[in-house]
Parts: C-alpha cells; sequence; structure tokens
C-alpha cells in the first residue's frame, strides 16, 4: 500500500463552490478524526437536518472526485495528504425523539454516548453492556454495527434510513442484513440519516453495567488517539494477541506506535502520518500471516487521497 505525496493531489478544477451555508473550503481533516491523523479536503459539508442532507448529498454526487461520507471520525485513517474530494460529514444531524412505546428516531449525528447516557441508562433499556465506551455518531454506529461481545448496535435496532440515489429508504433490521462489526443495508457511499431504536427494559440495573465496562476500558485499553481495534478479530482468536506473539508491542514507526498495553491499538504518539500508521499495519499483518498463516483484516477504514 502507498500513499500519495500531498504534492500529486489535485482538486478537480471544474469543482465549483458548493451553494450552501452549511459548507466549509478547505477544510484540515485531522481535527474531525481520533487519530488525528489526515490532510485537507476542498469541501466538507455539514448538513443540519434531512433536506439539506439530499441537498448535499445530490451536490456531492455532481461533482468529480471521491466522495467520503464521515461521521464522528473515530474509526477512520485519512491520507495526510488529504482527500481530493468531497467530505459529507453528519455531525450535525443530531434529531432525538422519543416516539413511546421505548422506541426512538435517532439522528445519525447524535453521539452513541449521548444515546447511552441521556436515553438507554435513564430508562434502564437492555445493551448499554454493547454501547458503553464506544466514541463516535450513531450513524457511524449502524454503519461499522459496532459493538463488544455483549451485542451490537443493528441488534438494537427497528429500522434505518438510508439516503441514497434513488432517495431515503427506511429498511427494516432484520438479522440478516448485518454481521459481526459490518452490515449490508448501506453500501460505501450511500448516507445513513439516522434510525429508530427499539429498546426493552432490562432486568439488571444497567448503571452497574456501565460503570463496570468504562472502568473495565481504563484498565484494558490505552488512552490517545487511536480509532480503537485496528483489526478485526478473527474467528476464535484475538488481533491483540497474534500481534502480540509476534513480539510487536512498543514497535515504533515515525510518530505512532503499537500500544505496549494492547497490541491491537496503533497510538498516534507525535504527530504521526498516515504512512507511518499504515506502515505499522502492513508490518503486524506480514507477522502475522507468517507465524500463524492467519489474514487479520482491518477494522479502521482507510481513506485514500488519491
Ligand atoms: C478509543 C476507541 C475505542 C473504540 N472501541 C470500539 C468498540 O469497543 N467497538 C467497536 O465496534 N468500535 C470501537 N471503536 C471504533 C469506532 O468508535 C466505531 O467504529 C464507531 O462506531 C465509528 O463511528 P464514527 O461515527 O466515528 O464513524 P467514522 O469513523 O466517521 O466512520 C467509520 C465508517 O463509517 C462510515 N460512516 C460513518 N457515518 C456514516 C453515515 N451516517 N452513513 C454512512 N456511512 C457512515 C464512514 O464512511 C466510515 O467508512 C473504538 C474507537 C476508539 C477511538
Amino acid at each position: 500500500m502507498s500513499w500519495e505525496p500531498m504534492s500529486a493531489i489535485r482538486y478537480p478544477l471544474t469543482m465549483p463552490s458548493p451553494p450552501f451555508a452549511f459548507a466549509r473550503l478547505d477544510v484540515p481533516l485531522a481535527p474531525l478524526t481520533r487519530y488525528g491523523v489526515g490532510g485537507p479536503a476542498r469541501v466538507v459539508l455539514f448538513p443540519r437536518n434531512r433536506d439539506e442532507a439530499r441537498a448535499a448529498f445530490a451536490w456531492m454526487n455532481e461533482q468529480a472526485g471521491p466522495r467520503l461520507v464521515l461521521g464522528g471520525g473515530s474509526n477512520v485513517l485519512i491520507d495526510s495528504a488529504g482527500f481530493p474530494g468531497v467530505v459529507l460529514c453528519t455531525t450535525e444531524l443530531k434529531s432525538l425523539e422519543a416516539l413511546g412505546g421505548h422506541r426512538y428516531h435517532v439522528g445519525a449525528g447524535v453521539a452513541l454516548g449521548r444515546l447511552v447516557r441521556e436515553v438507554m441508562l435513564p430508562n434502564n433499556y437492555a445493551g448499554v453492556g454493547a454501547l458503553t465506551g464506544i466514541p463516535g455518531s450513531v450513524g457511524g454506529a449502524i454503519y461499522m454495527n459496532a459493538g463488544t461481545v455483549n451485542g451490537a448496535t443493528c441488534e438494537l435496532m427497528e429500522s434505518v434510513d438510508v439516503l441514497d440515489a434513488p432517495g431515503v429508504e427506511t429498511i427494516a433490521m432484520t438479522p440478516d442484513l448485518y454481521a459481526y462489526r459490518g452490515q449490508c443495508f448501506c453500501s460505501p457511499g450511500a448516507v445513513i440519516l439516522g434510525g429508530t431504536f427499539a429498546f426493552e427494559v432490562a432486568g439488571e440495573d444497567q448503571s452497574a453495567v456501565y460503570t463496570h465496562y468504562l472502568q473495565r476500558r481504563a484498565e484494558k485499553q490505552p488512552r490517545g488517539r487511536c480509532c480503537g481495534s485496528v483489526f478485526k478479530n478473527p474467528e476464535g482468536d484475538h488481533a491483540g494477541r497474534l500481534i502480540e506473539a509476534c513480539g510487536l508491542k512498543g514497535l515504533r514507526r515515525g510518530g505512532a506506535r503499537i500500544s505496549n498495553l494492547h497490541a491491537n491499538f496503533i497510538i498516534n504518539e507525535d504527530n504521526a502520518r498516515s504512512g507511518d500508521i499504515l506502515w505499522l499495519m502492513e508490518h503486524a499483518k506480514a507477522a502475522v500471516r507468517a507465524r500463524f498463516g492467519i489474514e487479520l483484516q482491518e477494522e479502521v477504514r482507510i481513506i485514500r487521497g488519491g
């Protein structure tokens, strides 16, 4: 894998200025990500409601160059050279509506942590163990089917609203539509606008569950700029265990390091470039392949500049 140098990036000359008050031009992407890595994008659109999202999506699809849908930026590694296209960022889609009967319609831009703290905990809804401590937006969590050994986002949902070329479709959530850290109802480039969660009141105290898992994360997960787990766990094993067994804990490249605490975390310690992190990823993959014959799959989404 290689990254284009900054000088090779050319914004499409034909891209006009977007006709939106919610557009920003020449935006550094690093601050929009948990890694703190990523060069500038020519245009980033921050729609604040569904009508603006539709208009933004239509305009974005008329432009030359690549397109990126970004949520809270907690699971992306963006090229330090920048992104030569249009980014649609969903973080301003912050609607949250109680529908009654333990059902809630939640906009893609609502922080997952807010859903846990403001909806699930006060009502003692089941599922807190699955979502506690996961950063990012509800839209990103739905797209990734984010979760833990205790469950995952899509399991708690009744339906999801997906904006694609034909318009917005509300899709009933069924188990065949999602799997471990993935789903098949939203293709890359389409936008999850939000969805309806249908909760059940839990038998056990969810605030105790919340405290327990926050504490566990504090003990077992490194602090610092990162994307959480870099690789998916291969069936029946843990990516962190495999990388650690290859002796790679603490390995440093440029400003990035494989965490000494948890080998499936790569930390941006000191102004890391995307190439530093990518190099460590490739190194870990090659070592695990050579030693165990296992091909690690990236969980982090790699956003290339070219
Ligand atoms: C410290 C830390 C701990 C973490 N722990 C966990 C964990 O325990 N479990 C877990 O599953 N993950 C974990 N993660 C990873 C990450 O938080 C989740 O994947 C999260 O759900 C991503 O949401 P986001 O809004 O940040 O998405 P982004 O990082 O912005 O995007 C991730 C992907 O989703 C797409 N996307 C985002 N929003 C939308 C949308 N509205 N419509 C269409 N596509 C969209 C993007 O194009 C991209 O491909 C962790 C990350 C960190 C930094």
